[in-house]
C-alpha cells in the first residue's frame, strides 16, 4: 500500500529553486532513503514532508489524506513523526523522563492521572528503552549520554506516538562504524508497524538499511529505485564522481 505520495513538490527560497518538480512514492513496511549531494535539498523535502514548511508547488499524500495545507501537528496526528539533524532531546532531565515528555505529548493527561494506567506507561517506557539500548541508563541525565545514544533515545521518543511514518534527517552523522551499525540493527524490528524516509551521507549504512532510495540533485530526482537498480544507474555515479 502507498503510505506517501510526494507529487511535483516544488520549493524557492528567492531565487534559489531548492526543490523542483520532486515526486516519490513509499510504501508501507519499507524503509526509503534520500541521498545526494550536500544542498540538494534532502533537508528541505523532509520539512515539506512533515510541513515544518509549505511546499509552493505539488501536492502531498500520506495514509490516504491530502496533507499539503496541513499544519506540522496535523500531520503528526495523522502519524507523521519528524527527528531533525539538530537533537531535541532536553539535556537537564533524566532519559526516562525524556520518554515520559515524549509519551505525554501523545496521551491526554487525564487518562495519564490514572494509576493504573500510570503502570502501563511506565511499561511502556522502559519497553521502548530496552529496545533503543538505553534502559540502564534511564535515570541518568540525557546530557551525559553519548552522541550516538542521544540520538537513539530521540529515535525512542520519535516513536513514542506510535506513528505510520518516521523521518529521520542524518541520525548517523558525527557516529562511530560501530554506532552505525548498531542503529541499523536498532532500525529493523521498526519495519513491522513504521516506514521510514532516511536522509544519510553514509552510501554503505543507506545501502544496508533501505529497501528504495531516491537520488536528489540540485533540486531535482534523478533516480528512484531499489538499492542495485540505483547502484547501477550510470547518472547516479556521474553524480557521485563528480563529488570527488
Ligand atoms: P541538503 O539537506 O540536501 O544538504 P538543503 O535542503 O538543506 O540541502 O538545502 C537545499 C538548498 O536550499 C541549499 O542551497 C540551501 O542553502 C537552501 N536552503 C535551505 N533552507 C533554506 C532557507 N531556510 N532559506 C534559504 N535557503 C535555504
Ligand atoms: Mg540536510
Amino acid at each position: 500500500m502507498t503510505l506517501l505520495s510526494v507529487r511535483e513538490i516544488g520549493k524557492r527560497f528567492g531565487k534559489l529553486r531548492a526543490l523542483d518538480d520532486v515526486s516519490f512514492d513509499v510504501q508501507s513496511g519499507t524503509f526509503h532513503g534520500l541521498i545526494g549531494p550536500n544542498g540538494s535539498g534532502k533537508s528541505t523535502l523532509l520539512k515539506a514532508i512533515a510541513g515544518a514548511h509549505f511546499a509552493d508547488e505539488g501536492r502531498i499524500l500520506f495514509a490516504g489524506r491530502d496533507v499539503t495545507w496541513m499544519a506540522p501537528h496535523e500531520r503528526s496526528q495523522a502519524g507523521m513523526s519528524l527527528k531533525f539533524q539538530i537533537t531535541a532531546i532536553i539535556r537537564e532531565l533524566s532519559v526516562y523522563d525524556n520518554m515520559l515528555v515524549a509519551v505525554q505529548a501523545a496521551e491526554p493527561v487525564l487518562r495519564l492521572l490514572r494509576s493504573a494506567t500510570r503502570a502501563a506507561l511506565q511499561r511502556h517506557i522502559l519497553n521502548a528503552l530496552d529496545r533503543f539500548r538505553l534502559r540502564g541508563r534511564s535515570s541518568e541525565l540525557a546530557g551525559e549520554l553519548s552522541h550516538g545514544e542521544q540520538q537513539w533515545l530521540e529515535i525512542a521518543m520519535a516513536l513514542a506516538r506510535g506513528p505510520k511514518l518516521l523521518l529521520l534527517d542524518e541520525p548517523t552523522a558525527g557516529m562511530s562504524p560501530q554506532e552505525r551499525r548498531f542503529t541499523g540493527e536498532l532500525l529493523a524490528p521498526i519495519k513491522a508497524h513504521c516506514a521510514i524516509v532516511i536522509v544519510e551521507h553514509d552510501l554503505d549504512f543507506i545501502r544496508s538499511v533501505c529497501d528504495r532510495l531516491t537520488v536528489l540533485d540540485q533540486g531535482r530526482v534523478v533516480a528512484t529505485g531499489c538499492v542495485e537498480e540505483i547502484g547501477r544507474n550510470a547518472k547516479v555515479q556521474q553524480i557521485y564522481t563528480r563529488r570527488v
